[in-house]
């Protein structure tokens, strides 16, 4: 059983405490493979303790399943370790009983969602449960199995996204993967066998090369080293581009970890040097992060033996939030403080809690039950977040502000095009309604109706703005069409010679007709000049005129008009 990592924390912590008391009240219940049951709470204890979650989190997780397994109650919690322990407590064994899909009941859904908001350090929690579950997923029942990691990849590891545990997410989708999608598993794993150890192979070969390049540029990184992508990722992009795993550039990228964000793109520069960089592949996520908070530069280059590799480049905090998301940010603003580089457990006798924890509480206090507690969020880790459902319970996040419209173009642009109307739980809503979380949101469409212009103005999301723009251009692209053509060109071919432009505009101001713009081209040989002159669109009589004049001036060869835009 994992029980070193209890050694690193101070003797007379709360925490030994928990784990007493969970050995005894689990001590008649084993787990599928046969281990004592309190190994499943001392592992979730262990990662949250690794994530730098704070003492009270930690025991609240060694205890998380008491209530739930064992003949103890809620009650028992709170006399022996307190109100805020009993608050998580309470709210893991909440969670445990929310089962999705296969819960029709969407008030269920909205309580899930906003008890994990209530307090984050319950779903991070039950993250870490989740994580265990899944490592040892093997052993359960086959029904349950399926249940369990389809609910993983649903709900849990989207939500470790969000909060920006991007290696947690990425395990969790991966440990997900076999059980949900069993034979695109057995063959992702069969096609890349080979592909893997080969590109690592060749990454490995350039990290050196790299290296030295940097160095000789006065950079001096931290870390030049290859990562895999993960299997889930690789199988969800490969469904965008064709199952072509030609068109995956980053089966295996590159990755640098440099000391300052200067020094990212000094790096940047060395490697475009050093290869070519593939058009339209840099991206900057340093500049313009991504939603949950991901940091880092990424290019793809023409590497030796002109092969294409990504490279990513970022600093070593960039690095470790993208990495561990929420916790590791909190922990950075603890570790500012206490000087030594890793964040090391705060024991009782440390009144100082890691700042997040109080940050946390702080939410809780000002925002349980109340609507505005997204206002709060917002600014913080769900940075911009509303979570609304559709009727089938799909679970679709939008940009706080977002409306019915926004919705109805995340679903499909078609769907936001035809759009004229929305419910909200039930009840018909303007289109500039502002959704909330929880809101169940139906759309009404009307086949070949057209975007408003005015929507412009009301959606907050990117992409539904990006798909008015589109439809109303379309729109304007074929009632210029009917409109037809904007101007006339005349054409005169004549013998070069001085004077001629002169004839030309007198002509047509003789005619009283403007010109809009004028030019001559003289030929290679010196022999011969082309003059055009624009005009408005003039009627049909009035051309005849003007042509049969333009011809006579002296040394016109040729004549000629047509219609243009
Ligand atoms: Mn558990």
């Amino acid at each position: 059983m994992a029980t070193e990592w209890l050694q690193e924390i101070p003797k007379e912590s709360i925490v030994h405490k928990a784990y007493a008391f969970a050995l005894d009240a689990h001590k008649n219940e084993t787990r599928m493979n046969g281990d004592p049951y309190v190994s499943h709470c001392l592992e979730v204890g262990k990662t949250c303790f690794e994530w730098h979650l704070g003492e009270i989190a930690v025991t609240a997780a060694l205890l998380h399943d008491v209530v739930e397994n064992t003949g103890f109650t809620i009650h028992d919690i709170k006399k022996n370790f307190g109100d805020e322990i009993a608050f998580l407590v309470e709210g893991l064994t909440k969670l445990e009983h929310f089962q999705y899909p296969s819960d029709p009941d969407v008030e269920n859904l909205r309580k899930f969602i906003i008890s994990f908001s209530e307090d984050l350090r319950v779903l991070i929690i039950k993250l870490a449960d989740r994580l265990h579950n899944m490592r040892t997923l093997e052993h359960l029942p086959k029904e349950r199995q399926e249940r369990f990691a389809w609910e993983t990849m649903e709900i849990y590891a989207p939500l470790a996204y969000r909060l920006g545990m991007q290696r947690l997410s990425g395990e969790l989708d991966d440990l997900a993967f076999p059980y949900v999608h069993p034979e695109e598993y057995k063959w992702l794993l069969k096609e890349t066998k080979g592909d893997y150890a080969e590109r690592q192979e060749y990454a490995q070969k350039v990290v050196p090369i790299i290296t030295r390049e940097l160095e000789k540029n006065g950079i001096y990184p931290i870390h030049v080293d290859s990562r895999a992508k993960r299997y889930f990722s690789l199988y969800r992009k490969l469904l965008r581009y064709d199952m072509d795993f030609s068109k995956i550039y980053d089966l295996v990228a590159l990755r640098i970890i440099t000391k300052t964000v200067t020094e990212c793109y000094a790096a940047l520069g060395v490697v475009h040097q050093l290869w070519q960089p593939f058009p339209n592949r840099f991206k900057d996520y340093i500049a313009r992060p991504k939603a949950n908070g991901y940091r880092s530069l990424h290019t793809t280059v023409f590497c030796i033996d002109s092969r294409i590799l990504e490279v990513q480049i970022r600093t070593e905090e960039m690095h470790e939030e993208n990495e561990l998301g929420i916790a590791a940010h909190w922990a950075y603003e603890q570790v500012k403080n206490s000087k030594k580089r890793k964040a090391k457990w705060k024991g009782v006798e440390d009144k100082k809690e890691l700042a997040w924890v109080s940050q946390l509480r702080n939410w809780q206090e000002n925002f349980t039950g109340e609507p505005e507690f997204l206002e709060d969020l917002k600014t913080n880790f769900f940075k911009d977040r509303v979570f609304v459902l559709t009727p089938e319970n799909d679970i679709i996040d939008l940009t706080v502000g977002a409306t019915p419209i926004d919705f109805a173009y995340r679903i499909h642009s078609d769907v936001g095009d035809q759009c004229v109307g929305a419910k909200v739980n039930g009840n018909i809503v303007p289109l500039e309604y502002e959704l909330h979380s929880g809101d169940v949101v139906e759309i009404v469409t009307q086949r070949g109706k057209k975007p408003s212009e005015s929507w412009l103005s009301i959606v907050k999301t990117v992409g539904a703005k990006k798909h008015i723009r589109n439809a109303l251009n379309a729109g304007r692209r074929i009632l210029r069409k009917k409109a037809g053509p904007a101007a006339i060109e005349f054409k005169a071919v004549t013998v070069d010679r001085p004077g001629y432009l002169k004839d030309v505009t007198s002509t047509f101001a003789n005619s009283k007709t403007n010109i809009i713009s004028l030019s001559s081209q003289v030929d290679s040989r010196m022999k011969f000049a082309t003059v055009t002159a624009r005009t408005g669109i003039l009627p049909q009589q009035k051309i005849e005129k003007l042509l049969v004049k333009l011809k006579k001036i002296t040394g016109t060869r040729e004549v000629s008009h047509r219609f243009v835009q």
